[in-house]
């Protein structure tokens, strides 16, 4: 061979070692730690919720406004092929004299479309939670994502729904609020909830911070007065079993959304455990179609809004 092909070859070996090892960083997960301080005890969360003495919910309820396909290859890391459908859903938690709370408020069919091409909104389901949103007593977020606030930000009913939305800091002034709809004048209506590490929402509810995924992630626990527990994890995990092995998503998600890869691995470890400590408590991810349908299956959960 001589020099000037040499030269070539090497070229090339070198580009497709660095593509090669590019390739296998971005598609493996942060680990997960074997322990973790993050996040309160499920004693702790217990006492909050019913520190007040007052009636507990007695009902948890969802709503499907949305339904598209993830891939795998972003879902767990080390998987490659095939699709899984994920919904866009809303959850109600509702009181014996008739308040209710609803968390997370999906995404008009427009920002829907816009961000997650391929998706489909159902309008009907969609209108039922602007009008259970009308009547809530509280709203809140698991985090500021375009498909969980959106229906807030472009609700047809802003003036009555405003006042009731509970939005922390970070939520309000997050990384990209606008690409949700919340331009500055929406956020000028909106009043911030501040809180440090947790909050009593309501009784029976209790808010945990849990930036990582986004600045203004929260876990939302709920606790109903028959007993059953629930903790709604947003989109910490996007699949049950990112917290059941544990295993993260690929650091090429971390990177395309900004995420805070560590806190989330050690969000992940503090859920896997208190999954196998208390295998009572219901774990809610955002986005699986398939834990949640096991949840109504089983009577936990209630379809549609009241
Ligand atoms: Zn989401």
């Amino acid at each position: 061979m001589n020099k000037p092909v040499r030269r070539i070859w090497k070229v090339l070996l070198g580009s497709l070692t660095v593509m090669v090892l590019f390739l296998a960083i971005a598609l493996s997960a942060v680990p997960v730690p074997e322990r973790t301080d993050f996040g309160p005890s499920i004693p702790e969360l217990r006492a909050l919720a019913t520190s007040t003495g007052e009636p507990l919910p007695t009902e948890f309820r969802r709503i499907v406004v949305g339904e598209g396909t993830m891939p795998e290859l972003a879902l767990v890391a080390g998987r490659f092929l095939g699709t899984r459908s994920a919904v866009y859903q809303a959850h109600q938690v509702l009181y014996g004299d008739g308040r209710t709370v609803i968390v997370d408020a999906g995404s008009d069919a427009e920002t829907l479309g816009r961000n997650m091409p391929g998706s489909r909104i159902q309008a009907d389901n969609y209108a039922r939670l602007q009008e259970a949103m009308r009547r809530a007593d509280a709203i809140v977020l698991t985090h500021e994502h375009f498909d969980h606030s959106a229906g807030i930000a472009h609700s047809p009913y802003l003036d009555e729904v405003a006042p009731r939305a509970m939005l922390t800091e970070a939520q309000l002034h997050g990384r990209d609020p606008e690409r949700a709809g919340f331009t500055a004048d929406v956020v000028g209506r909106l009043k911030p909830l501040r809180y440090e590490r947790m909050h009593l929402l309501r009784p029976g509810i209790v808010l945990v911070r849990a930036p990582g995924h986004t600045p203004g992630t929260q876990l939302v626990y709920v606790r109903l007065a028959d007993g059953r527990e629930f903790l709604l994890v947003g989109d910490i995990a996007w699949h049950q079993d990112n917290i059941l092995l544990p295993r993260m998503h690929p650091r090429l998600v971390n990177w395309m959304l900004g995420e805070d890869a560590e806190a989330m691995a050690n969000q992940l470890r503090y859920l896997h455990d208190l999954q196998q400590t208390t295998p009572e408590l219901n774990l809610v991810v955002a986005h699986d179609a398939a834990q949640m349908a096991g949840l109504i299956q089983r009577g936990l959960v209630q379809d549609g809004l009241r």
